[in-house]
């Protein structure tokens, strides 16, 4: 019998190998424990995203093993920032400083960098091309269907699957809440003007509000240009994100003489941004889910790189205790929700609260900057609100 077409048994099976999955590899990495990471691309590959990665990637990859916090130092594929600048709806402006760099990396090179540390690691079992159809819950194992020739038997199932995952579909009764939900269009423009160095750009469009439409540097003379929106408005507004994109560079007097000799490279793709703003099933028995398979991605800024790798810390943390307390129990895993809640929640709804102040009011936008422009108070506070 060919090794396909067996069962194969594992202590632990990760689906995805996105910042959440890899996360999780790298954290299970030295634990002695059997582990098979599940990804159903080949890297390198890319994800619909805006690219940027917050202050706390590095930290991360440090409280992990130190190494891997200086690998990242080493990877030039970014571009480093310090400031963001808020463009209002009336075209007034205001940079703020970050308090820590943040940097710009195509998730194509950064998941790739985080997958060539997994590769490193002999323990963990790696496949590609390797797609999760079906989930079976046993009494003491989870059976995994992937493809006619591959099944897998575990004893805890890490998923890491993304957003509408097939871990959570099949395991919670988790759905799409459109209060809690963002889509986002994103395309590679070269060439584009006038950018600022180091700089994230929000120009808050009174059609996308309380969203926005970014500009993201990144290495050699590209950026990451794209627009959002909250589902609840968008299903109201009914608005085309990609139509809006386009007419918005072409037309808006702030953008359209820096994009006039821009070239869009490839396409303008959109993905669904699950947001962090409710409390959603995170574990249960023998799993648990991280980055938006558990809806982390904060829900004014629209950032979840950092969520997922966090989550997938602490549940390759969590992990490691089930196995040592042979405990794999729902009320054991709810320790690994709450230290990811304790990280997140209060900031997450913090920014909801934000995020339904703004509304689709520019004038609460352009208040705010007006007031920040003339007010270092009231900087601080938007500080405190974005970053
Ligand atoms: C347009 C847009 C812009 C964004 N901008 C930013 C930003 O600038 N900064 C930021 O921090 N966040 C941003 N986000 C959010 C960010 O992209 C996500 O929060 C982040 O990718 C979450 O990582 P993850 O590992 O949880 O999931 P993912 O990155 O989605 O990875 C999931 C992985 O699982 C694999 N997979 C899926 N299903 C299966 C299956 N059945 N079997 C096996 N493998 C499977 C996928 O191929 C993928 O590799 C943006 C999102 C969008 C849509």
């Amino acid at each position: 019998m060919s090794e396909l077409s067996k069962t194969l048994e594992f202590d632990i099976v990760i689906c995805g190998a996105g910042p959440a999955g890899a996360t999780c590899a790298l954290t299970l990495g030295q634990s002695g424990l059997k582990v098979a990471l599940l990804e159903k691309s080949s890297f390198p590959r890319d994800k619909v995203c805006g690219d940027a990665l917050a202050a706390y990637v590095p930290l991360v990859l440090n409280s992990i093993r130190p190494e891997y916090a200086e690998a990242f130092t080493r990877f030039d594929e970014r571009m480093i920032v310090d400031s963001v600048r808020f463009v209002a709806p009336n075209e007034k402006h205001i940079d703020i400083k970050f308090p820590k760099q943040g940097s710009i990396s195509t998730r194509f090179k950064f998941d790739n960098f985080l997958f060539s540390l997994v590769k490193t690691l002999p323990d963990i079992r790696i496949f590609e091309n390797t797609t999760v159809h079906n989930i079976t819950p046993e009494s003491d194992h989870i059976v995994i269907d992937a493809g006619k020739d591959l099944r897998l038997k575990t004893k805890l199932l890490i998923g890491c699957d993304g957003a509408q995952g097939v871990v959570s579909r099949k395991l919670t009764n988790t759905t799409v809440n459109r209060n809690h939900y963002s889509a986002a269009v994103r395309g590679y423009y070269e060439n584009v003007k006038d950018i600022p160095p180091s700089t994230f750009e929000i120009h808050l469009l009174p059609e996308v509000l309380p969203s926005y439409l970014w500009i993201f540097p990144l290495p050699g003379n590209r950026a990451n240009v794209g627009i959002g929106q909250v589902s609840r408005l968008l299903s109201r507004t009914k608005i085309n994100l990609r139509e809006t994109l386009q007419r918005t560079i072409q037309e808006a007097p702030s953008l359209k003489d820096r994009f006039k000799d821009a070239r869009l490279m490839g396409d303008i793709e959109g993905y669904g941004l699950p947001l962090g703003s409710r409390k959603v099933t995170m574990s249960g028995p023998r799993f648990m889910l991280c980055g938006d398979a558990a809806s982390l991605i904060d829900p004014l800024t629209g950032e979840g790189i950092g969520q997922a790798m966090v989550s997938g810390r602490n549940a390759g943390r969590q992990a490691m205790l089930c196995f040592k307390e042979n405990n794999f129990s729902a009320s054991f895993m709810k320790q690994y929700d709450k230290g990811v809640y304790d990280k997140f929640w209060k900031t997450h709804y913090a920014h909801y609260l934000g995020q339904k102040i703004i509304g689709n009011r520019p004038w609460v936008a352009n208040t705010a900057i007006n007031m920040a422009l003339k007010n270092t108070l009231l900087e601080k506070a938007m500080k405190r609100l974005f970053l």
